[in-house]
This record gives C-alpha cells, structure tokens and sequence, in this order.
C-alpha cells in the first residue's frame, strides 16, 4: 500500500464563479489560477503523485507552459491517475477536506464525489469531501482565498 498527502491553496480574484472538485459553483468572486483553479482537485493530484513518488503537479503541469493555461482540472486528474496505474496501483480511497468560509459548500459534495470517483475509476464510496470554515480565522475566514487538503490510499492493482 502506498499513501499520499496533498495540500493547495488559490486566492480569490475578480470573478462569478469557483471550480471545487470538478463543480463549477457561482460566487462573486473566482480563484486566481493558470488552470481552473480547482484546489480540490489539485491537493487530490498532489496526494496521488505523492503516493507513487510521482513529484508534485507543478512538475507535471507547469504553471508557465501555455499548454496548461485554462486546463480543466479533471482532465489533469484524470491523466495523474493514468500514472497511478501505470505505477501499477488502484486507489483504495481519498478523503479531502475543502477549508472555505464561502461559498456554501454542502448542496455540491454529492456531486464533487461522483465526478471525482468517475474520473478515479472507483466506487463513490471510495471518495469522501467534506468542508469546514476556519470559523473567521486566518486567510481563509478572511475570505482571501480557499485551501484543500488530500489523503489517499492506494493499493496494489490486481493480477
Ligand atoms: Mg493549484
């Protein structure tokens, strides 16, 4: 078994809406990014790399190559988890946790899950969001910007 962390943060910036795990969500305000800027799915990508000694997704998807500008963060997903299985692992399971003091995040996890386990080829039982605010603290609760934190499990992929 190999495990994996991963942690990403992007600030708010002029904008109508936010990309959190694969989920375009309306607000008064975007997230500054190269890509889309789903910190979701990036801490997600970070953690799978992690676990296979993979690096990071700057090293992957550099933020100064125009092949990136804009990128959809499910197809980086999707092509991290091409290499976890060429590394010759499956994920086991991941669970994320989105630090946000907005927006409203709840009526969007169910949805975050399934896009997530699609696009992971597993069971949505397998992924797991949630949210929390920082109760007003830090850069977070002062509405600065949104972080993301992702653990993973991966298993041995079968014969
Ligand atoms: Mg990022």
């Amino acid at each position: 078994m190999r495990i994996g962390h991963g942690y990403d943060v992007h600030r708010f910036c002029e904008g109508d809406h936010v990309m959190l795990g694969g989920v375009r969500i309306e607000h008064a305000e975007g997230l500054a990014a190269h890509s889309d800027g789903d910190v979701v799915l990036h801490a997600l990508c970070d953690a799978l790399l992690g676990a296979i000694g993979a690096g990071d997704i700057g090293r992957h998807f550099p933020d100064d190559d125009p092949a990136w500008a804009g990128a959809d963060s499910r197809d980086l997903l999707r092509r991290v988890v091409t290499q976890v299985q060429a590394a010759g692992f499956i994920l086991g399971n991941a669970d994320l946790t989105v630090v946000a003091q907005a927006p409203r995040l709840a009526a969007h996890i169910g949805t975050m899950v399934e896009r997530i386990a699609a696009d992971c080829g597993v069971d949505p039982g397998a992924v797991n969001v949630k949210a929390t605010t920082t109760e007003g603290l830090g850069f977070c609760g002062r509405r600065e910007g949104i972080a993301a934190h992702a653990v993973v499990l991966l298993l041995p992929a079968g014969p």
